[in-house]
C-alpha cells in the first residue's frame, strides 16, 4: 500500500540511523482520511506519504521520542531525500511529491529555535 519509492527512501533512511522507524501513519483510505481531517488531496490517499516517529533507549533505560526537528537533523545527514517534509513536534511527515514543499505542524513551536536553524539548513541543502 506504500509507494515502492518511498518505501526504498525510507529504508535508506532506517539503514542510515540503524533505529527503526516506526510508522504512525501511512496508508489512509478516504474514509479515515475524512475523519481525521486530513487533507482532501492528501498523498496518504495514494500510499505517498508517510508519517514517522523515532524511538530509542536512553543510557538510564527510558524511552524517548525523537522530536521533529532532531528526526530532521538525521534526515539532512543521511542525505536522503524526499519531495515533501512536514516537521510536527515528535515526527516527521515525508512525502515524494514532485515539487518539493517544506513545512511546520503547530505543535512544533515549541521547538521553535531548533526548527529554524533547521529549517535554513534544510533549505539550503534542497535548493529551494
Ligand atoms: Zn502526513
Amino acid at each position: 500500500m506504500i509507494s515502492p519509492d518511498l518505501f526504498s527512501s525510507l529504508q535508506k533512511f532506517q539503514d542510515f540511523i540503524n533505529l527503526p522507524i516506526v510508522i504512525n501513519s501511512g496508508f489512509r483510505c478516504p474514509e479515515y482520511n475524512k475523519r481525521i481531517d486530513g487533507a482532501e488531496n492528501s498523498l496518504h490517499l495514494t500510499g505517498e506519504a508517510v508519517d514517522i516517529g523515532i524511538r530509542t533507549t536512553l543510557s538510564n533505560g527510558s524511552q524517548y521520542w525523537l522530536s521533529g526537528p532532531e528526526i530532521l537533523k538525521l534526515l539532512h545527514k543521511s542525505g536522503v531525500y524526499f519531495g515533501g517534509i512536514g516537521v510536527g513536534g515528535t515526527y516527521l511527515h515525508l512525502d515524494i511529491r514532485k515539487t518539493p514543499d517544506f513545512w511546520f505542524y503547530g505543535d512544533v513551536l515549541k521547538w521553535s529555535d531548533s526548527s529554524v536553524y533547521y529549517k535554513k539548513s534544510y533549505t539550503g541543502h534542497l535548493d529551494f
